[in-house]
């Protein structure tokens, strides 16, 4: 009988520590101790109120930060001794969408460049046009896009623009950090939807940050509740929104807006019935 061995994690944090010093001497512990590992195919909900460690801890993940103590593995190396040849590896196959995407998309940039880019800088184009045109089409969006600018969009179609940007690049890994918080309610949902569509066509392992429990449950198979840089409380998602073991992860609970059933128009009279 032979023994499987266990899984390695794509990514790995281990012991993460961060400081950040101010100008005036003073200090901020913005991680302290966590420890995570996001395994193939798994949905991991990172979730916290603002100021908890979420950001920095995605950025320390893509190696766009580097911790202050502990490490990062991505398939079991360390993410800050990668070569050139391993870190492009890694740029390809773990992507980020985040919050804002009039400041993570070039405004000056037409939407087939910002979508090309990547592609281009990782060597990945074979036809540029059609490859454009299909990414468009995934995330929901017309082909004729490809010839504006981020500002002649909604804030909605700007995020779905930085979605088919990250998945170019055919990632395994995509962080979304706050993806849909800067938007209105109902094009929250929408994103949300696509998201979950992408998760499932394209095989995803996604990471995804948010203040807001209520989002997260939409997507997520694992959860992460962060407070003061600390990890609180991990596990399953449904055991977490059933039986939330710490005080912190109740309060979060209780916060989130409660999803209700769409009102069901009433069948003599048509109007709405709530
Ligand atoms: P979250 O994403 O959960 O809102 P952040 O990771 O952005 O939390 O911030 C965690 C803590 O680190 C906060 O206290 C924040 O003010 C601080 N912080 C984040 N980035 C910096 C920075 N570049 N310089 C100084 N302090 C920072």
């Amino acid at each position: 009988m032979t023994n499987a061995s266990p899984p390695t994690p794509i990514l790995e944090a281990r012991n993460l520590h961060k400081r950040y010093q101010s100008r005036s001497g003073g200090e901020t512990i913005a991680l302290r101790d966590v420890n995570l590992s996001i395994y193939e195919g798994d949905t991991l909900g990172i979730v916290g109120e603002s100021g908890s460690g979420k950001s920095t801890l995605a950025r320390i993940l893509l190696a766009l930060d580097a911790p202050s103590g502990g490490e990062v593995l991505y398939r079991d190396q360390v993410i800050s001794g990668l070569k050139e040849r391993n870190l492009r590896d890694f740029r390809q196959h773990v992507q980020m969408v985040f919050q804002d995407p009039m400041s993570s998309l070039d405004p000056r940039m037409r939407v087939h460049d910002l979508i090309a880019e990547p592609l281009r800088s990782l060597k990945l184009v074979t036809d540029e046009h059609s490859q454009v045109a299909e990414l468009l089409e995934s995330v929901g969006l017309p082909t004729s896009a490809a010839r504006r600018y981020p500002h002649q969009f909604s804030g909605g179609q700007r995020q779905r623009i930085a979605i088919a940007r990250a998945l170019g690049t055919h990632p395994e890994t995509l962080m979304a950090d706050e993806p849909v918080s800067a938007l209105d309610v109902s094009v929250r949902a929408q994103i949300l939807n696509l998201l979950t569509g992408l998760v499932r066509d394209f095989n995803l392992t996604l990471l995804f940050i948010s203040h807001d429990m209520a989002v997260v449950r939409h997507l997520c198979n694992r959860i992460i509740v962060m407070r003061q840089g600390e990890v609180v409380e991990s596990g399953l998602a449904r055991d977490i929104y059933e039986h939330p073991q710490h005080p912190y992860t109740r309060e979060l609970l209780a916060a989130a807006p409660r999803i209700r059933p769409k009102p069901k128009p009433s069948a003599s009279t048509g109007r709405i019935v709530h």
